[in-house]
């Protein structure tokens, strides 16, 4: 099986003084199987490049522009990410889409302008909890993969992560027949479209030490993609630690 992408999506939180976390992170992290990527917010990358200096740890920013530079005020390129210190790039978070509006189209964009700069992009799908009451689970999903993870990304490294909104921050965490369900959905489309190298998919939405296992053991669920659980040593390590 492929090894675990355990990824720390630490989102707004985290100042100089939460460096030692990634050190420390980075240092019990060492002979463990799994792909280890810290998403912390941009600035501290460059800082947090330097603490991982000669470690397996990966770095990422949390989202980047569709435009390599120009007259954005307050947006982050993915070049400045390269930049910085970072190798992936999470996009279509559902905070991103739900609380700055961005649609698949524009998700889809950024993710060829992180591919530009040489970044791994992760891009998030995810249904709301009306929609899924609504019974509209299977319907978004498959509009979100066609307009946001589209055949322009064959041949490049990339991940999917399935997110449900409804699961994030919540301490609710889909059901195995939910993360079965949508899976298979996002196995399809990208075996379709991205054949024999089709990416990892991840899952995400309160992922916490006392469920990953269980959840990385889970068909086809290739890592996990974790927000309040990995802002502490105490809770991500165990996290990491079950992936092996
Ligand atoms: P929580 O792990 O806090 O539910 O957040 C999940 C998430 O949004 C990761 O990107």
């Amino acid at each position: 099986p492929q090894t675990h992408l355990i990824a720390a999506n630490w989102k707004m939180n985290g100042v100089k003084a939460s460096l030692p976390i990634a050190r420390t992170i980075a240092e019990q992290s060492r002979g463990l199987q799994a792909r280890v990527a810290l998403f912390p917010p941009a600035t501290l990358l460059p800082l947090m490049a330097d603490v991982l200096q000669g470690t397996d740890i990966v770095l990422g920013g949390q989202d980047c522009h569709h435009a390599d530079s120009g007259a954005y005020t307050g947006d982050i390129s993915a070049p400045m990410l390269k930049d910085a210190g970072a190798s992936m790039v999470i996009l279509g978070h559902s905070e991103r889409r739900h609380g700055h509006l961005e649609p698949c189209a524009l998700v889809a964009r950024k993710s060829l302008a992180a591919l530009r700069a040489g970044l791994e992009p992760i891009i998030c799908i995810g249904e709301t909890l009306d929609q899924r009451q609504a019974g509209l689970t299977i319907p978004v999903l498959s509009r979100q993969l066609a307009d946001s993870v589209t055949s322009d990304l064959k041949g490049q490294a990339f991940h999917v992560s399935y997110e449900p909104v409804w699961a994030i921050g919540t301490g609710l965490v889909a059901s195995d027949a939910q993360i079965l369900e949508a899976f298979a959905l996002i196995r399809e489309h990208l075996d379709k479209h991205f054949g024999t190298n089709a990416p990892q998919v991840l899952y995400g939405g309160s992922v916490k030490a006392s469920n990953a296992a269980h959840l990385l053991a889970l068909e086809g669920v290739g890592g996990a993609l974790v927000g309040g659980a990995s802002l502490t040593v105490e809770d991500f390590m165990p996290i990491i630690r079950a992936a092996d």
